[in-house]
């Protein structure tokens, strides 16, 4: 095209503007990591467990890639994986393990495996320490990945790792918004204690409760 035709396009393009045409699309930022992940869960757990994206990898004895009801309504997600999780490859076990299953059974009236639980990592932090910032914006993608394809109308983000990371809400203290109905995408966000926290802080159980509760009654 030569430059007095491009002058001319553009001088046309002005004009329908002007006229109220819109010829410009915007397009929402597409999270690229996520396009090449396999949409479907047996590869995308045999992606994960080849893992090396972060140093992690080095430590771990076992991915724990999450488990449950892959088209459940409620998913919990919790920070990451701690020894016996490492040790099992399972997901929330031991005395923790312990209070999600009596929350889950005993509060919402499900048994485990009609929900779905994952971690913000999927591999064990030293002395299980935080995950840094990058362990957690590497691992995330995992995480979409299986909400996209679990669909859950609630999710609830168990301790301030998993609010933050979920919400980029890092400077939110939990207890702000814990009991909150919050939207992540098109779930329900409701963020609440962990049970490790609740392992140390048994006097918080019924805040969880009530949040529980609140849980129940929108599924
Ligand atoms: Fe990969 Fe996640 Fe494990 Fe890091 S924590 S090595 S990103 S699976």
């Amino acid at each position: 095209m030569t430059q007095v035709e491009k002058a001319r396009l553009l001088k046309l393009l002005y004009q329908y503007r002007a006229m109220g045409f819109e010829y410009f699309k915007e397009y929402k930022p597409v999270d690229s990591n996520n396009t090449m992940l396999p949409n479907d869960f047996f590869s995308l757990e045999n992606s994960v467990n080849g893992c090396h994206l972060c140093n992690l990898s080095k430590i771990r004895k076992n991915v724990v890639f999450g488990e449950g009801n892959r088209n459940a309504n409620l998913m919990f997600i919790g920070e990451g994986p701690r020894a016996g999780e490492d040790e099992s490859g399972k997901v929330f076990v031991g005395r923790a393990g312990d209070i999600l299953t009596n929350i889950i059974e005993k509060v919402l009236g499900l048994r485990r495996k009609d929900v779905y639980i994952a971690n913000i990592v999927k591999c064990r932090t030293p002395e299980n320490r935080v995950p840094t910032m990058e362990e957690a914006s590497a691992c995330k993608p995992y995480l979409i990945q299986q909400i996209e394809m679990i669909k859950p109308q609630i999710i609830v983000a168990l301790g301030s790792t998993s609010f933050h990371h979920l919400t980029g809400e890092y400077n939110t203290p939990i207890s702000n918004v814990r009991g909150e109905v919050l939207t992540l995408g098109n779930s329900k966000l409701i963020p609440t204690f962990c049970p490790y926290f609740l392992l140390r802080n048994p006097s918080s159980k019924k805040e969880v409760f009530q949040d529980m509760l609140k849980v129940k009654s929108l599924l």
